[in-house]
């Protein structure tokens, strides 16, 4: 009787076991193809391989992005240069062209270059641009502006009326209202349709519809003087785009962890990448909850030529080294979650991921 027994539980569990096996063959296939309906890049300005290790670290051996599920290596140089700067660097990964250091938007030979946010846009996705940093910076300038220098501020302020963007968040308001021309972009936003933000506070209370923060004067503080804007703004900014059914691109940027990384600063190192990783933490809550986003992180260039000597887990007092107070030439890490994200693994050319993004949200041209 116990023998019975015990062959009719073995069959009945052989069974449930096939029965599991059978499901998982039929449907794991069709739901590693799905493509994402939204893109949320995140750009760690000079973040390597030593600074996502050293907020780790300092973090009691955790990040955020640690959640993602797949990763690899972006090869950053430039058209005209080993070593990259930030508007060649944002070029490559916003329009997929190799230019010349310093330049905005533009193939070598000054030709404008279309970006994913503009070609997203063209497609009737919501766009956003959320950065710590003035908006005019060369990081962001690089998905939305088209000009020779990444220095010409205020003709890249000019450059956001000529597009559609839904959301762009972070600092240089004087480039939009004390010009030399005398124009007040603001006003001009205003006049299409945009709700204009001063403060966090003010962000916040947007849920729907075009808004452009204008958060600082000029350049945004650092943390901790910056609280939690960038995290905060992403929320807010994902909470607005995602009103659009058919998807939006959200490009977000940890813009400090250059400047930190300039000044060989650890502990500020430390910080800033902490905050970018509380950032890149809300886009994969969302993502997770959502199930149809993409989230990639990548840098545009290492900072500081770091390095890790020793450590303490938990603890901030890393003993780095710096090679250079300037950017360096090695590849930077890239991070993957969500669907399409088994497209960023291995080496990669920074050239790379417009193409791919492109061809998983299928726009046209
Ligand atoms: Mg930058
Ligand atoms: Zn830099």
């Amino acid at each position: 009787m116990i023998i019975t027994n015990y062959i009719i539980q073995m069959k009945n569990s052989i069974f449930i076991t096939s029965v599991c096996l059978l499901f998982c063959l039929t449907f794991q296939p069709l739901s590693a193809q799905k493509n994402p309906k939204n893109v949320i890049f995140l750009i760690g300005d000079g973040m390597g391989i030593a600074q996502v290790y050293a907020g780790m670290v300092a973090n009691g051996n955790h990040l955020e992005l640690e959640r993602c599920t797949y990763s690899g290596f972006s090869k950053t140089y430039s058209s005209n240069k080993f070593t990259t700067d930030s508007g060649a660097g944002g070029t490559a990964l916003a329009c997929g062209v190799k230019t010349k250091n310093g330049m905005i938007g533009m193939n070598p030979d000054s030709v404008a270059v279309q970006s994913i946010l503009e070609l997203a846009s063209k497609n009737n996705l919501s766009t956003g641009i959320v950065v710590a940093c003035a908006v005019t910076h060369a990081t962001p300038a690089s998905y939305i502006a088209h000009q020779v220098n990444r220095d010409m501020y205020e003709e890249i302020a000019t450059d956001y009326l000529k597009t559609n963007i839904d959301v762009f968040i972070g600092g240089g308001r004087k480039y939009f209202e004390d010009r030399t021309d005398n124009r007040n972009l603001t006003n001009e936003l205003k006049a299409k349709n945009y709700q204009i933000a001063y403060t966090l506070k003010d962000v916040k209370a947007v849920k729907i519809g075009k808004l452009a923060g204008l958060l600082y004067d000029d350049q945004n503080p650092g943390i901790p003087e910056r609280g939690t804007m960038l995290p905060d703004a992403t929320e807010a900014s994902i909470n607005i785009l995602s009103n659009n059914k058919k998807g939006f691109f959200l490009m977000v940027e940890g813009s400090q962890i250059d400047w930190a990384a300039h000044d060989n600063n650890t502990q500020q190192i430390i910080k800033e990448m902490l905050d970018f990783d509380q950032t890149i933490g809300k886009a994969l809550d969302f993502a997770k909850k959502d199930g149809n986003t993409l989230v990639i992180i990548t840098a545009d260039h290492e900072t500081g030529g770091m390095t890790i000597l020793d450590g303490k887990f938990g603890s901030d007092m890393l003993k780095a080294a710096f090679t250079t107070k300037s950017h360096s030439g090695v590849p930077v890490p890239v991070f993957a979650y969500g669907p399409g994200a088994e497209n960023f693994s291995g080496f990669m050319e920074n050239i790379s991921f417009k193409g791919k993004i492109e061809k998983l949200l299928k726009l046209k041209k």
